[in-house]
């Protein structure tokens, strides 16, 4: 078995970065100036396997793992820029980088609603939208083994105080999320995320879901890990020291007669290229648990119809099932990475049309927003006016889930918010109910 020691690359290393150093092209003082104001950490796996150094900075995996230049608006670079440059004070720089940071939507698709009281207290760590499902953050899980560009959670990475209402982290007693979940007998799914839950230690992740897996806590059925650690490290799965225990964890739950979701976060095709992707992938599916896969479609990175396919097959050819394609959030560097929405469409549906109906339990392009998640389920001219056809995949009042609407065509649209009614109508089904949900 392929062994790898896990060695972080931040700002303060990344110039020990071998293949970094021998290309001519790549653009250090983007990394160090970026670096300031989102997130920035990759790992000797994605350095070593993953990035194709002949094709930086334009390679795809370079591009989801190292800022470049482009991911900040001029203005706002020159000024770190000239900022770092002149050396000024670690206070100073700091300030500008915390208004570049809140210039950038710390806290997309209102998730601090998602935030339920209880008993007089906001459940910090827990986000319940949908009925059936709700989110953990365990506070151990608020990293990754890498850092992507796109992220939409960037915040919880960022140590700026103005930031910190946007960070999810249970912080409260377990048994408090426990009682929390046995005064809601309609959720029956739990997903860890973060960050990635993945990169806690087994043995702690073992304390949050043991207790999951006893009597009182029948109602949950099913045990989700949204995760990007096989992307980014597999070697949690084979490896590492603790890797078997993982192992072992999953088997425990599907023993209990429960099901355990791997929501796995793939963005490439090269990520499913090594073979200790596959190894880890086949250990996991080996449990009983199954992996889901899901991404967003993204500028830069994967927007063209064969990579989709490509990585739908050979997610399928591994024992994954397709789950979602996602439109980018509107955070963080999102005008590098937005597509307009009729064309994260045309990418869906020449990708969907690519392959045969096993890769087709896909769904997308679908935005995760304030009401929920919003399918464009394609453009139509029918009726005599030029409309999208959207639909809710979920929404935070279950009934809104699988009713076809429309919205005025517009090819510039990257998100719902910016998209009209069609037909005249003044506004959409749900807009009004949703207020309530917002204001109560
Ligand atoms: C996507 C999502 C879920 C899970 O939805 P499924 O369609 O069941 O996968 C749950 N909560 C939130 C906030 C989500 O965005
Ligand atoms: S793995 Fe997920 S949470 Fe972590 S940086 Fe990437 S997108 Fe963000």
């Amino acid at each position: 078995m392929m062994q790898r020691t896990y060695r972080a690359y931040t700002l303060n290393n990344f110039n020990e970065i071998e293949q970094f150093s021998a290309v001519a092209d790549v653009d250090r003082e983007a990394v160090e100036t970026i670096g300031r104001v989102f997130p920035f950490k990759t790992n000797n796996y994605v350095t070593e396997e993953l990035i194709d150094w002949e094709n930086a900075p334009s390679d795809p995996l370079f591009t989801l793992h190292f800022p470049r230049r482009e991911m900040l608006l001029p203005d706002q670079y020159e000024t770190i820029r000239q900022l770092i440059q002149s050396g000024a004070d670690k206070s100073v720089i700091d300030e500008k980088v915390e208004e570049i940071r809140l210039s950038f939507n710390p806290n997309p698709s209102g998730q601090v609603h998602n935030v339920p009281d209880w008993d007089g207290m906001k459940l910090d760590g827990l986000q319940h939208k949908y009925r059936e499902t709700v989110l953990f953050f365990p506070k151990q899980g608020q990293t990754c083994h890498a850092y992507c560009t796109f992220c939409f959670r960037w915040p919880q990475f960022s140590k700026l105080t103005s930031l910190s209402d946007s960070k999810f982290s249970m912080t409260q007693d377990y048994e408090i999320y426990m009682d929390y979940l046995k005064s809601k007998p309609d959720v029956t799914d739990i997903l860890f995320t973060g960050g990635d839950p993945l990169t806690m230690s087994t043995s702690i992740l073992n304390s949050y879901v043991d207790r999951l897996l006893e009597e009182d806590m029948n109602q949950i059925k099913t045990i989700r890990f949204g995760t990007k650690s096989l992307a980014h490290w597999p070697y949690r799965f084979t490896t590492d020291k603790d890797a078997d225990d993982i192992i072992k964890l999953f088997e425990r739950i599907a023993d209990a007669g429960k099901h355990v979701a791997v929501m796995a976060h793939f963005n490439h095709p090269k990520e499913l290229s090594t073979p200790v992707v596959e190894e880890a992938i086949a250990r996991i599916l080996n449990t009983g648990a199954q992996i889901r896969t899901q991404s967003p479609v993204l500028n830069h990175i994967n927007n063209d119809p064969a990579v989709w396919s490509q990585m739908w097959r050979r997610q399928v050819d591994l024992g994954c099932i397709p789950y979602y394609m996602f439109v980018a959030r509107d955070t963080g560097a999102k005008h590098f990475f937005e597509l307009p929405l009729a064309e994260c469409h045309r990418i869906f549906q020449k990708a969907y049309q690519g392959v045969s109906g096993i890769c087709r339990t896909v769904r997308g392009p679908s935005m995760s927003s304030h009401p929920g998640k919003i399918q464009i389920l394609g453009v139509t001219d029918e009726p005599g006016e030029k409309a999208f056809v959207l639909r809710f995949i979920q929404g935070r009042n279950p009934d809104w889930v699988a009713r076809p609407f429309f919205a005025k065509f517009d090819s510039d649209a990257t998100w719902i918010d910016q998209l009209k009614p069609a037909f005249g109508k003044k506004e959409f089904f749900f807009e009004s109910e949703l207020e309530n949900y917002l204001n109560p």
